[in-house]
């Protein structure tokens, strides 16, 4: 048995990173789908069962590979914007926010009494807008 899935599986693409996505998605619109019905969700159901079951079936592995590729380079994307705001759950001292001018991620230092406050960036002397009081040294995560 074990042998005849591995004929079958030969030359084809297999799981992929945007196959878990997809699978952890349907489940997701399952448990949606409890609690409200919808043509829409059902139509986004179908989609995703006909996407997991194609995909890995799949020998266009080219074109897979690429699917995924587009997929995790639109991960990283969306990750890196809720990155700052990871940091600042964190980081309990000091403040990460981003210079609207040269997009600059700068750490700042907490405040000890609410105000709003504003920074010089280093990097190029934009008024950056945040609250503190207490004085440190303004260092730059990445340009
Ligand atoms: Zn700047």
């Amino acid at each position: 048995m074990e042998d005849k899935i591995r004929k079958f599986m030969y030359g084809r693409y297999g799981p992929d990173e945007l196959y878990k996505f997809e699978f952890i998605l349907y489940i997701i619109t399952l448990f949606i789908g409890i609690f409200f019905k919808s043509k829409v969700l059902s139509i986004v159901q179908l989609l995703l069962v006909i996407s997991i079951l194609y995909r890995p079936m799949s020998k266009k592995i080219y074109k897979r590979s690429n699917e995924n590729q587009k997929f995790l380079k639109l991960k990283k994307a969306i990750s890196r914007q809720f990155l700052n705001i990871k940091r600042n759950i964190q980081d309990k001292d000091h403040i990460y926010k981003k210079c609207h001018k040269c997009k600059t991620t700068l750490k700042l230092p907490l405040p000890s009494k609410k105000g709003i406050k504003h920074a010089k960036c280093p990097h190029c002397g934009n008024r950056v807008t945040f609250l503190t009081l207490k004085y440190q040294k303004i260092e730059i995560i990445k340009k």
